[in-house]
């Protein structure tokens, strides 16, 4: 029987179109799922959409439609980017499908029946035209950050989770399995800026904006973001924080995640800790990747800077794209693309050295065994001697 293998990318956010930053979280993580499967894993391979928020309620009434025709609109948008980027995803969760939004809610009620979970009281800087809470964190200079009007400090009735009951497990977790989150830096940062100076209870839950999974034993409330999205990992494969999990869930969890580095506090913090709440094992591999920046600085629609993949797989093809994203990035620091950065890199690696390796191969083909081509996967006893002497160097 093969290896179960389970990969995920972070669920994209459908507040709007993918750019190229966003689209290469999906090629790198394919690569890694075909790498695997042609090691001999059984691979299950999984990414989708995050569609639920203010910000999404927000869209969608600018744009005059409602929230679920919006995140329809924009899921649609993003498996297209996907899938012409050619990757062989197994799975593509919605975090508004029914299944999901039944599992999110059993997991907060076990979260709440097991007293993890507690009523409390969020207090953040309100803006009444926006009907939005802020941290002191995200006001500019002391204003709202979307309409930049005065704020009042206000408070709201919220669910809590009681992150620091897990702190110490979650501490001793992480430097038993130094290999648990990738790259290593990003390991002694969670350590050492997060967990060590003490976590703050998490809030689970809003009642400022509708466009979420209610919490089933008190509607009024919505689920707030990370329990919902995370969750995604283990509903998809039919996990069932009240009742018999599926057996896709028992064979494939636990998954490896591939995630941007900016959200990685939330799945090397949060998401062990409701798992560790559920008793289920903690993920493999937390690798949060570096960033795609354009002429080193941040993708945004405001600056003017941004660069889709359609756009690149237009001029360029489909495999161009795939390679310069790969060969672009390296392991743990940001790569940088522009259009005459790809140019230049698909002129002189593919055109020029693999286009000349090809040429010169089917020339000498031809030369020299009448273009005869044969298969190079038959073994021979001749070929015993080369694979001895190959391992014996290792
Ligand atoms: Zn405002």
């Amino acid at each position: 029987m093969k290896e179960p293998f389970y990969l995920t990318t972070a669920i994209a956010y459908t507040s709007g179109r993918p750019h190229i930053g966003n689209t290469y979280e999906i090629i790198l993580s394919d690569a890694i799922a075909r790498f695997k499967r042609e090691q001999g894993y059984d691979v299950f391979f999984q990414t989708g959409t995050d569609e639920h928020g203010i910000k999404i309620e927000e869209k969608a009434e600018a744009a005059g439609v409602t929230p679920q025709e919006f995140v329809d609109g924009v899921a649609a948008q993003i498996r297209a980017n996907w899938d012409l980027m050619n990757t062989t995803y197994d799975k593509f969760i919605r975090t508004t499908d029914e299944d999901h939004v039944r599992r999110v809610q059993d997991i907060f009620r076990r979260f709440y029946e097991q007293g993890d979970i507690y009523k409390g009281e969020y207090e953040g800087w309100y803006c009444t035209p926006c009907e939005s809470f802020w941290t002191e964190s995200q006001l500019v200079d002391g204003k709202c950050p979307d309409c930049g009007r005065p704020v009042t400090k206000q408070k709201e009735e919220a669910y809590f989770f009681n992150m620091k009951k897990y702190e110490q497990r979650l501490i001793d977790y992480i430097e038993e399995h130094p290999d648990f989150i990738q790259p290593e830096s990003r390991r002694n940062e969670m350590l050492n800026n997060f967990l060590r100076p003490g976590l703050q209870d998490l809030c689970v839950s809003r009642t400022s904006f509708k466009w979420g999974i209610p919490v089933d034993f008190d509607p009024k409330h919505v689920i707030y973001v990370w329990v919902d999205a995370l969750s995604n990992y283990i509903t998809s494969l039919g996990y069932e924080a009240l009742g018999e999990s599926s057996g896709m869930y028992r064979k494939y969890w636990p998954a490896t995640h591939i995630i941007g580095k900016d959200i990685l506090r939330f799945h090397t913090i949060y998401w062990p800790i409701f798992l560790m709440a559920l008793g289920e094992p903690l993920p493999k591999k937390v690798f949060g990747h570096p960033w795609l920046l354009v002429d080193n600085g941040k993708m945004s629609k405001s600056i003017g800077n941004v660069i889709y993949a359609e756009d690149l797989v237009e001029a360029f093809g489909v495999d161009a794209v795939r390679y310069f994203c790969l060969h672009e990035m390296p392991f743990a620091q940001d790569g940088n693309i522009t259009w005459e950065l790809v140019i230049e890199r698909i002129n002189s690696d593919l055109a020029n050295v693999l286009g000349n390796l090809v040429s010169r191969t089917i020339a000498m083909c031809n030369k020299y065994f009448d273009g005869v081509i044969s298969n190079p996967r038959v073994y021979d006893p001749v070929d015993e001697g080369l694979i001895s002497t190959a391992l014996a160097a290792r």
